[in-house]
């Protein structure tokens, strides 16, 4: 599955949102057979609309929403690229994700202690980032050392990785991450960025969390969050951790008079859920026979075979067709005979790239 890490600085309130998370999306275990589930890995419901509307006209048995991950990467403190606080481990658990949900203390409380003393969510996102890069750094200059002296042989492709490696190696030193600098790099320099796996490379969101006040208007801790993700062009999702915790304790009639009093259409968490899913530019595809409607996710850009060979191999090994149905089709329609007869069942081959939104059924040989 796709993934998406939670990290921040001690007390910004990573475990509230990580547990309001698990909490209230926690697709049953038994859902996923082959999946070994980490206490730190949460598997979370993609809250989709489409989903339940499809299912009204069809009526199936069983409706089975997609999901994505969400880990809990606590432990990240100042120091860490040098192995404080058991450093090292928390960034190669960093390694492993897909994209990273930065949280960002924006609230008061003179309860909570701020590692740093005071609140200042922009010094506690530069102390994050400067982790990342400085560990990158190391990467970066470790791989440098070793093409060197490849290039000083003659080596051609050598001296043009050590380019790639030099100016990536700047952008760090500026204290720049990597990733808003993806679509200026070459397809050279970005495969040196895949090769060794940076970690300033992932897609980032920040996740301001704030107080319940902090929720109807921007304070100015949230103003300033705003400013800088758009310079870096991250998305900047605004939740109340411990509200969001108190809701995924409730059960769904309280929890739709709790957002009601609140003013809420749904759960912050939503928001969380959906951004990480863009940000892993994922999109969704559906299934919809009378057994089960079913939401799948693929990454943008999957061709049909093997966004079937999600559901199963063989379904990709034998791939005929796929017969797509737009999703506002079939809803203005009303059912899938309809747009059957209507002409709007497209057939499509092995190069067809897959939409946010295709009903699919796929033809195949067994
Ligand atoms: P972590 O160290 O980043 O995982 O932080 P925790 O989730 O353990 O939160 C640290 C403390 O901040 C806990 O006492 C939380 O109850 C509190 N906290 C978390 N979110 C909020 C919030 O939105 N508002 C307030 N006032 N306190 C919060």
């Amino acid at each position: 599955g796709f993934n998406c890490g939670i990290v921040g600085l001690p007390n910004v309130g990573k475990s509230t949102l990580f547990n309001a998370l698990t909490n209230t999306m926690k697709a049953e275990a038994a859902n996923y057979p082959f999946c070994t589930i980490e206490p730190n890995v949460g598997v979370v419901e993609v809250p989709d609309e489409r989903l339940y509307r499809i299912a009204e006209l069809v009526k199936p048995k069983k409706i089975t929403p997609t999901t994505i991950e969400f880990v809990d990467i606590a432990g990240l403190v100042r120091g860490a690229s040098k192995g404080e606080g058991l450093g090292n481990q928390f960034l190669a658990n960093i390694r492993n994700v897909d994209a990273i949900a930065h949280v960002v203390r924006c609230f008061q409380d003179e309860n909570v202690v701020h590692v740093d003393g005071k609140v200042n969510p922009l010094r506690d996102i530069e102390t994050i980032n400067l982790e990342l890069i400085f560990k990158d750094l190391e990467s970066v200059e470790k791989r440098l050392q070793r093409v060197l002296k490849q290039a000083k042989s003659g080596d051609k492709r050598a001296r043009a990785e050590v380019e790639a490696l030099e100016k990536l190696k700047s952008i760090l030193e500026n204290g720049k991450r990597i990733n808003p600098f993806l679509s200026e790099l070459s397809d050279g320099e970005k495969r040196v960025v895949k090769e060794l796996q940076l970690l300033t490379a992932k897609p980032v969101m920040y996740i301001a969390n704030v107080d319940e006040e902090g929720l109807f208007e921007d304070n100015d801790l949230v103003k300033s969050v705003r400013e800088l993700a758009e310079k870096e062009k991250a998305p900047v999702v605004k939740i109340c951790a411990k509200i969001e915790a108190e809701l995924s304790e409730l059960p769904p009639e309280e929890k739709e008079e709790f957002l009601k009093e609140l003013g809420l259409e749904e759960p912050g968490l939503n928001s969380v859920i959906r951004e990480g899913y863009k940000l892993l530019n994922l999109i969704t595809f559906f299934t919809a026979g009378e057994p089960e409607v079913k939401a799948w996710t693929v990454r943008k850009g999957t061709k049909a075979p093997q966004a079937a060979g999600k559901i199963h191999s063989d379904i990709e090994r034998g791939f005929i067709r796929a017969e797509v149905i737009k999703y506002e089709d079939l809803i203005r329609e009303g059912s899938l005979q309809a747009c059957r007869e209507k002409g709007l069942m497209r057939l499509e081959g092995k190069d067809y790239e897959v939409q946010d939104g295709d009903i699919i059924y796929f033809r195949f040989n067994v």
